[in-house]
């Protein structure tokens, strides 16, 4: 099994704090990185907290909001400057890429590698050979999606394997072809191993509570979700289209997800013991995201 790895790049709501970065999230598995949002000052949070910028995959941005994109206009010079070849894709929701090239080429900047913008709205937007990523929507000021990381399903061998002759490179073949002839009898993939369901990830900012993010999160290992407010401060919440921390743990608990990270935290908040305190209430299994923080799942 592959290790995945989440880090908490920037934690804070619309205005970076002492201890807090603007959003950001480095997902990091199987030696490649897939960054969700890149907020002012991403590219140096990851220096710290020792991830190398040249293994960024692709980049999902989950809406136009500047706390959540400024970053990538000194990233993707930094990766230049270093001399990346590769491409890198960066994924928006639709109606935003023009604003997003115009703040990536506002100097007009020669790139050495070729950056590739998609639009994206619902559904599935990347696929690699371990992992796929979708896109839902969400309810902010502007247009905004939330994304959900699955590890693609896998199949383990059983014992019923070896019972049925299998050895050397007949596993891999198998696992090929779906099917194989042992010793002059057909052996179905199903007959001789079980599925493993792939781990999923959820991020849900900047967003209302709404159910796409139930329904993207059920079940799921991890869901990582705006709780910019507490309750107290439920007007400013519902008024600037975002969550408290509270909405965020009934998305948690509806979702049946086996985790919850409280994240985009207002800068009003010093401390967060009363941001937890209201979660856990609903749901236990919580924590409130602090920059430098790592998941491992
Ligand atoms: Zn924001
Ligand atoms: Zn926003």
């Amino acid at each position: 099994m592959i290790e995945i790895e989440v880090f908490m790049l920037g934690t804070s709501a619309a205005a970076p704090t002492k201890d807090r970065n603007l959003s950001g999230i480095a997902i990091r598995y199987d030696g490649k990185i897939l960054l969700m949002d890149c907020g002012e000052g991403t590219q140096r949070q990851m220096l710290r907290y020792g991830l190398n910028i040249y293994k960024i995959e692709a980049v999902f941005l989950t809406h136009i909001h500047g706390d959540h994109v400024i970053g990538l206009a000194g990233l993707v010079r930094t990766l230049s400057l270093y001399n990346r070849t590769e491409k890198l894709t960066i994924y928006i929701p639709k109606g935003y890429s023009k604003a997003l090239l115009m703040l990536l080429h506002f100097d007009k900047p020669v790139f050495k590698y070729k950056i590739e913008v998609i639009e994206v709205e619902r559904g599935k937007v990347y696929s690699d050979e371990k992992v796929s990523v979708k896109a839902f929507r969400l309810e902010h000021s502007v247009k905004t999606c939330g994304y959900l990381l699955e590890e693609k399903e896998r199949r383990r061998f059983t014992e019923k394997a070896k019972r049925a002759g299998l050895k050397g490179k007949e596993f891999s073949e198998i696992q090929r072809k779906g099917y194989l002839q042992v010793n002059g009898k057909r052996i179905d993939i199903k007959e001789v191993t079980e599925l493993i369901l792939g781990r999923k990830i959820v991020y849900a900012a900047d967003t209302r509570p709404v159910e796409a993010t139930v329904r993207a999160g059920r079940g799921a290992d991890l869901i990582i979700h705006d709780a910019s407010y507490i309750e107290k401060d439920k007007g400013l919440a519902r008024e600037r289209m975002h969550s408290t921390a509270a909405e965020a743990a009934k998305i948690a608990k509806k979702a049946h997800a086996k985790r919850l990270i409280l994240t985009h935290i207002s800068t009003r908040y010093k401390e967060t013991q009363d941001n937890l305190k209201e979660a856990r209430e609903i749901f236990r299994n919580c924590d409130v995201a602090e920059d430098g923080m790592k998941i491992s799942l």
